[in-house]
């Protein structure tokens, strides 16, 4: 199949560009390097510099493109998603957002293309009080970062009804790790996710870090997440193009491992390469105690099931920081 795959030198994009290429597939990434560099995107696939908000450059590059072969499928990566930076920026997260998405679908539907794959994030369900979300429970972002991706997934499921498309719409949880190739992996400056920022004061790369509580009502106090490796994430994304591809119903599918563990047990396994300097601090604002995907539905459409575990996740990216040195 051919895809474009826009945001495909991020951290997650590279990841998807990296399967699709093992997989066989024709791969054309547009990205405006943001975020991503030249050196993630594979050398089998096709580089273009574009940024997804330029309505004239994305139609260039599809028409010039679509004179080589007419593309099955496009994905969608080119998000901003940190979210502190969404509450103070909530303008750059919709236009990056919401009409970066806009435009997408409009150069899709002027192009004919049919089938979209979007990286949504289980960010659009809010302040869960449930302990395993699946994809039926209720929708009620409190951040801009969440609000500018369910606002995304409604356009891409009217877009799709009016003009006859399909979706493969992905909520992610907690993403991490490395490729196992130690070549790409997450490089992003102030990193907020407890992974890498346990994984850098092992290496000595910050001073410590700090527990954002532990009087959690959880086994040991401290939060529990569901943590998904991105390779295993990457992949789902190839399933999802061929399933929408093949004429099935669009969907929306939580990808995660339905495993969670608390932050004392990342640093726990952290620990068992390398001593983790922490202290417990107050409650970050906006912590749900627990956040575990139900991934039933990615098992039932698509037969997908992580394959790798904690350990994988948090080896690759030792790993990768230490090889590249990445604070
Ligand atoms: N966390 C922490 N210290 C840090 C970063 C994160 O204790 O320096 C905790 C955070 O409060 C949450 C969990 O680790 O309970 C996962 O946070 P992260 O930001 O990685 O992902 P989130 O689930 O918030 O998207």
């Amino acid at each position: 199949m051919k895809v474009c795959v826009i945001g495909g030198a991020g951290y997650i994009g590279s990841h998807a560009v990296l399967e699709l290429v093992k997989d066989g597939h024709d791969v054309v990434v547009i990205d405006n390097l943001s975020t991503g560099t030249m050196d993630a995107v594979d050398e089998k696939a096709r580089f273009y510099l574009g940024d997804i908000t330029d309505e004239i450059k994305l139609r260039e590059i599809f028409t010039e493109e679509t004179k080589l072969g007419h593309f099955d499928a496009v994905m969608h990566f080119a998000a901003k998603i940190v979210v502190p930076e969404s509450v103070s920026h909530p303008l750059e997260y919709y236009h990056n957002n919401v009409e970066g998405v806009r435009i997408m679908l409009k150069t899709m539907v002027n192009q004919g293309i049919k089938n979209v794959i979007f990286s949504s994030t289980a960010a659009v369900y809010g302040d869960v009080k449930k302990d395993v979300c699946t994809e039926e429970d209720e929708l009620k972002p409190i951040n801009p970062y969440g609000e500018s991706k369910l606002a995304s997934e409604r356009m891409i499921h009217w877009v799709a009804q009016a003009y006859d498309m399909n979706y493969c719409i992905f909520r992610y949880f907690n993403v991490a790790g490395a490729h196992e190739s130690l070549k790409i992996g997450l490089k992003r400056d102030n990193l907020t996710h407890i992974i890498p920022i346990t994984v850098q004061t092992a290496l000595k790369l910050r001073d410590s870090m700090v527990v954002f509580g532990d009087d959690y009502l959880t086994p040991d106090g401290t939060c529990i997440r569901d943590y998904i490796h991105v390779a295993d994430l990457a992949f789902a994304h190839v399933l999802g193009m061929k399933y929408i591809v093949n004429g099935n119903k669009s969907a929306t599918i939580n990808l995660g491992s339905s495993t969670g563990y608390s932050v004392k047990q990342v640093i726990d396994e952290v620990s068992l390469h390398l001593p983790v300097n922490f202290s417990i601090g107050p409650r970050r604002p906006g912590d749900p105690a627990k956040l575990i995907a139900s991934s039933d539905r990615a098992k039932e459409l698509l037969g997908w099931i992580p394959k790798r575990t904690l350990k994988d996740i948090i080896l690759t990216d030792l790993n990768f920081r230490r090889k590249h040195e990445i604070r």
